[in-house]
């Protein structure tokens, strides 16, 4: 790897993890990270998970799992540009989406909702709940005991409540620090990741016209320059010669207007980014303004489109059922699951009876939790 930053998160530098463990041999801690992470099961599962359209919309739609991959595509290429670390880049990336619950937002939603009396259910904190604990296959240890870095990452946003039971990790939700460049570099390739190809899905899908895009200054820029260029492209070309020359254009402003802000602030340290009052990876004013725009837009024409609408109302009457059932009769769930719902609960009593079926929940695939509704409430389904 080439010389890294003063401002990047060194190996050597780790604040560690929770249970200590010899160094690795041949890898460094963050690749180990990333390594743990994709193993794990919470990642397999990501497959079957959706953000806007259903798992079983259409085999052509992005799941978490290959969003995932994109944001820790663009992750990687970032970081390299602006010599940060790469490794522990792509272990955040990867794991960012962990804790979400089936079917997206809806998911989340309806589950914060059933959790309301309980603390709320924020996915981000699942996340870490996930690589913290949820996962169960290390002898030495709970979770994939992750390092302080991938840790700090995962956990992008969280409530002052909840900050405050979560030790060192919630500390910077509560003196509003910064996170490393790293694990800000993450979650602004997630945003990237996510409005481009939301319109492609969008396009794809049929929810979304290219006319209508067109009001877009981001992609009708773009647009403009591929037909000029290619008068007779196909439609599925023209489309992806748009999206990937936007993708382009955010990435290399981001790099340019980043590497400007750090040097004119002159940070020199991982120290001096956490103690810096705004997160330092940003683009410019003028690309903020046209992101604005376009999720202004996707919110606007796609995550409200009736179909969407619908299948989020559906998604969210599931989520809720299997949740009022299994917390009603916990045996309904399997025994691993019984087994745990019985200790929280004796040590937490019903808030911990609670945050075990959301964790079984959450878990779920978009598939899975529809079968298992099946199941549980079609009177001829008899398995
Ligand atoms: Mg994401």
């Amino acid at each position: 790897m080439a010389k890294l930053a003063s401002y990047a998160v060194l190996d050597e530098e780790s604040k560690g993890r929770r249970h200590q463990e010899p160094l690795p041999l041949y890898r460094t801690e963050f690749q180990r990270d990333r390594d743990r992470i994709i193993h794990s099961s919470a990642f397999r599962r990501l497959e079957y998970k959706t953000q806007v359209f259903v798992n079983h919309e259409g085999d052509m739609f992005r799941t978490r799992l290959t969003h995932s991959i994109e944001v820790a595509q663009l992750g990687r290429s970032i970081a390299r540009a602006l010599h940060l670390n790469e490794e522990l880049t792509e272990a955040i990336a990867l794991a960012h989406d962990l804790g979400h619950t089936p079917f997206g937002h809806a998911g989340q939603e309806a589950l914060n909702h059933c959790m309301k009396r309980f603390g709320g259910f924020e996915h981000n904190l699942q996340s870490l709940r996930v690589v913290d604990r949820l996962e169960d296959k290390y002898a030495e240890f709970p979770g994939l005991n992750l390092t302080y870095e991938t840790r700090e990452g995962i956990l992008k946003h969280c409530s002052q409540e909840n900050a405050r039971n979560l030790g060192e990790i919630g500390q910077r939700f509560l003196n509003r620090s910064q996170p490393s460049l790293e694990a800000q570099l993450a979650n602004v390739s997630d945003e990237i990741a996510y409005n481009n190809h939301d319109i492609d899905d969008g396009l794809r899908a049929g929810m979304l016209e290219i006319e209508q895009l067109c009001e877009l200054p981001i992609f009708a820029e773009r647009y403009d320059e591929v037909k000029a260029k290619y008068p007779d492209i196909s439609m599925r070309c023209c489309i992806h010669e748009v999206i990937r020359r936007m993708i382009n254009w955010q990435v290399t402003d981001l790099i340019s207007s980043t590497t400007e802000r750090l040097h004119k602030v002159g940070v020199t340290s991982v120290a001096e980014v956490r103690e810096y009052a705004d997160p330092l990876i940003g683009f410019s004013d003028g690309m903020t303004e046209k992101n604005r725009l376009l999720k202004q837009f996707l919110r606007k024409n796609l995550y409200s489109n009736y179909r969407v609408h619908r299948m989020s109302h559906k998604a969210q009457h599931v989520v809720k059922s299997l949740f009022e059932i299994f917390f009603d009769d916990p045996q309904l769930m399997p025994p691993d699951f019984q087994k745990s719902l019985k200790k929280c609960k004796t040590e937490e009593g019903e808030q911990g009876q609670a945050r075990v079926v959301a964790d079984y929940v959450a878990g779920m695939t978009d598939r899975f939790a529809i079968a298992e509704y099946e199941r549980l409430f079609n009177p001829s389904y008899l398995t």
